[in-house]
């Protein structure tokens, strides 16, 4: 049984098909520049050679027909016809407080992605754009919704909750919602497997770091606490997001430079984090790093602020837990950086966690990197979210 899983942006578009016997990668590809000249289809099947179509695509519907002809094409296809595809996963990013689960489509599930489009600006309308395409190109096949905001939908109150005034919460939803869900599911019950823990008794932190970061709290898979709030710029320092930041400075420096709001919030998102701290260096670790190597001091800076806050947030979800049984790491710098992650674990010592360093220097793969004696458990698990929707979906139509 085959999946296909969308992941759906305003001009681009990531698929994977996944056969759900042995859970493989059959094809993937993307589809960029939809909507705006030069649109371009990169095909990548399994065992096969690299496919790659320069072809105007007006809009999702074109790209969405386009990547059924790629898969089902005789030379660079993988199957025979769409008959062989039984669901469509999508990536949605906001889910509001209406879904803490993944859904089967339907009109109301649409409705409600739609009601979410403020709360998710950038990828709401695109996802849905995506779904609307798929279901125009391929009418009656079951297609279901896993939303990045539903793990952290378990939250109590206490954690989402704003100090500000109640009204807000009442009348527009303004509440902390987390984001990267399904990467934090996905990797919090990999931790469960992987370190053999009591799936009933278990409290776990997972440090997603990539180019954009947060961290999960969650107790027996349950997240109780997430760093991402109204929107994913909150929590952790990120590529180019700030994370925390008092909310002072947006109006300082409004009247210090006459900028507009949006002007600002534009500044937060893209040009700050590792990018604004390191001085314009870049949002990539690996060039941060190599200036750092260098002497570069914004470079130092940039770094050491960006463990203190993943290692401060590790002991703000301890002590939220009231301890913590496993650590994981994952995403692009998680997965790959073992210099980042035995900086935050230096850290963690008052926890009892001991890393080896040899195992530490392992990437992109399931890997125990703390010690047998450590009393914290530290992993680096490889996310999935692929893979995790093409899950979802396949539970969904059961
Ligand atoms: P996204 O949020 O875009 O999915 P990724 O999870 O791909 O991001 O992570 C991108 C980040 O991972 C970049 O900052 C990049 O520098 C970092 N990264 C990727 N590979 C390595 C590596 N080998 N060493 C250090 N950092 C890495």
């Amino acid at each position: 049984m085959n999946i296909l899983v969308i992941n759906c942006g305003s001009s681009s578009l990531k698929y994977q098909l996944i056969d759900m016997e042995n859970e493989a990668v059959l094809a993937k590809g993307l589809c960029e520049r939809i909507g705006i000249d030069g649109s371009r289809l990169e095909h990548k099947p399994a065992g096969k050679d690299k496919f790659v179509l320069e072809e105007p695509m007006p809009d999702h519907k074109v790209a969405v027909q386009l990547v059924l002809d790629a898969l089902s094409d005789p030379e660079h296809g993988v199957i025979a016809s769409t008959d062989e595809i039984s669901a469509v996963g999508h990536r949605v990013v906001h889910g509001g407080q209406a879904y803490s689960d993944s859904v089967l489509i339907d009109e109301k599930v649409k409705d409600v992605i739609r009601e979410n489009f403020d709360l998710g600006p950038l990828h709401n309308p695109a996802n849905l754009i995506g779904i609307e395409a798929c279901e125009q190109v391929m009418p009656g096949k079951p297609q279901a919704a896993v939303f990045d905001t539903a793990f952290g939908q378990s939250m109590p109150e206490k954690a989402y909750m704003y100090a500000i005034p109640y009204e807000y919460y009442a009348k527009y939803g303004v509440r902390r919602y987390g984001f990267h869900g399904t990467s934090h599911s996905f990797v919090s019950r990999e931790a469960i497997r992987f370190a053999n823990l009591d799936p009933n008794n278990c409290k776990i932190i997972v440090c997603h770091l990539g180019n954009g970061a947060s961290v999960s709290a969650s107790i027996n898979g349950k997240c109780v606490d997430t760093s991402m709030g109204l929107t994913p710029l909150e929590g952790l320092i990120m590529g180019t997001r700030s994370g925390d930041l008092d909310p002072a400075v947006i109006q300082y420096i409004c009247n210090k430079e006459g900028k507009t709001l949006d002007e600002i919030f534009n500044i937060l998102n893209k040009k700050s984090g590792i990018l604004g701290l390191s001085g314009g260096i870049s949002s990539d670790f690996r060039d941060v790093q190599k200036a750092q190597n260098e002497g570069n001091h914004e470079a130092q800076v940039a770094i050491d602020a960006y463990v203190y806050r993943v290692a401060k947030y590790i002991g703000a979800y301890t002590a939220a837990m009231n301890g913590v049984d496993a650590i994981a790491f994952t995403a692009g710098v998680g997965e790959n950086d073992g210099v980042i992650r035995g900086e935050i674990c230096k850290y963690l010592t008052y926890l009892g966690v001991v890393i080896d360093a040899e195992a530490n220097k392992g990437r992109g793969e399931n890997i125990m990197i703390s010690t047998p004696e450590s009393k914290v458990k530290v992993m680096v698990l490889p996310t999935n979210e692929e893979l995790a929707i093409a899950r979802e979906t396949l539970a969904l139509i059961g």
